[in-house]
């Protein structure tokens, strides 16, 4: 089994026309070893990095990159290297956004650092010895357990070459990614154009779900001149920018609403209530847009997303 420091990658010990596959492990922890493919074609050409598992049970996505890694004939040129399950101490755990070692969000954390704890410095690895050597990045996301979505791309709204490959990759939206430490942000700082994808629902394998993505990331490896074949035009995607509103209390949740719909400002989408069923309340649209994707669990804690709405970028 090959077993590499992740921050001692470097791109020349992995020999060209052939797969290379073993295990990253930050600072010699060997409990949660990180899987990886480096798939390096003899005709030089673009470096492409996919990662999935960033959420760990986002499983839609991790299935779309193990997919991925098996497609080493479809390379002409370049180099993939592929990463099905970044957060594998979540993946053991089937935990829901956060890396149980220490409880942090690694997809607020990029280019995360060296000092902090084990996801800061996971993220900073990732970073800086991968990505940062990438001529493009995608972070192939779906739809963590308990929440449900309509399939769409984020990517640095400030960054033309990461909205041109959004705009590639095909999905129906994309979508301004809100804040500092995601992934993709993180990517278009340094000037390697990054999107994370987001297509699947529920912590489920939905196979068509799956097939967007794997459709995208061949679109991109295309548009890169990675691979010859020719692929279904992507549709035009309308751009949007997220709007959020938020669980005022801990308790109960029965969205009314569905991933996709339409909503205008003052729609009801759906029905807040404690525990004790004495302070509820129903949450209403502060905007028109499309439901881009919200919780669906019975369980709702303060500050959860009960409906995030993507209105039109320019308005
Ligand atoms: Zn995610």
């Amino acid at each position: 089994m090959t077993i590499i420091n992740f921050n001692e990658f470097d791109l020349n010990q992995f020999p060209v026309g052939r797969t290379s596959k073993g295990y990253f492990v930050v600072d010699d922890d060997m409990r949660h070893p990180i899987p990886f493919f480096v798939i390096r074609s003899e005709v030089p050409g673009p470096v492409l990095t996919v990662t999935g598992g960033v959420h760990a049970s986002e499983y839609t996505g991790i299935e779309a990159v193990v997919r991925l890694s098996r497609d080493a004939d479809r390379l002409r040129s370049g180099t993939l290297i592929v990463m099905p399950v970044v957060n594998t101490a979540g993946f053991k755990k089937r935990s829901v956004s956060e890396n149980p070692v220490d409880g942090k969000n690694l997809n607020r954390l990029f280019p995360g650092s060296p000092d902090g704890s084990a996801s800061d410095r996971l993220a900073h690895a990732l970073f800086s010895k991968v990505i940062s050597i990438s001529d493009a990045y995608i972070d192939v996301h779906s739809g963590d357990i308990g929440e449900a979505l309509t399939p769409f791309t984020f990517f640095d709204a400030g960054n033309e070459a990461s909205r041109v490959l959004a705009a590639v990759f095909g999905l129906p939206y994309i979508v301004g990614a809100p804040r500092d430490g995601f992934s993709c942000r993180a990517s278009s700082s340094i000037d390697v154009p990054g999107i994370l994808v987001e297509a699947g629902h529920s912590g489920s394998v939905d196979d068509a779900c799956v097939q967007q993505l794997t459709d995208g990331i061949h679109r991109v490896m295309v548009h890169l001149g990675m691979c010859g074949e020719a692929m279904p035009a992507s549709q035009i995607p309308r751009e949007l920018s997220l709007r959020t509103l938020t669980s005022e209390l801990d308790g109960l949740w029965y969205p009314q609403i569905q991933p996709g719909m339409k909503v205008s400002r003052g729609t009801a989408v759906g029905r807040l209530d404690t525990l004790l069923c004495d302070g509820g309340y129903v949450p209403l649209a502060k905007d028109e847009g499309i439901v881009l994707f919200f919780v669906n669990t019975l369980a709702i804690n303060k500050g959860d997303v009960v409906c995030a709405v993507g209105v039109d970028a320019d308005r």
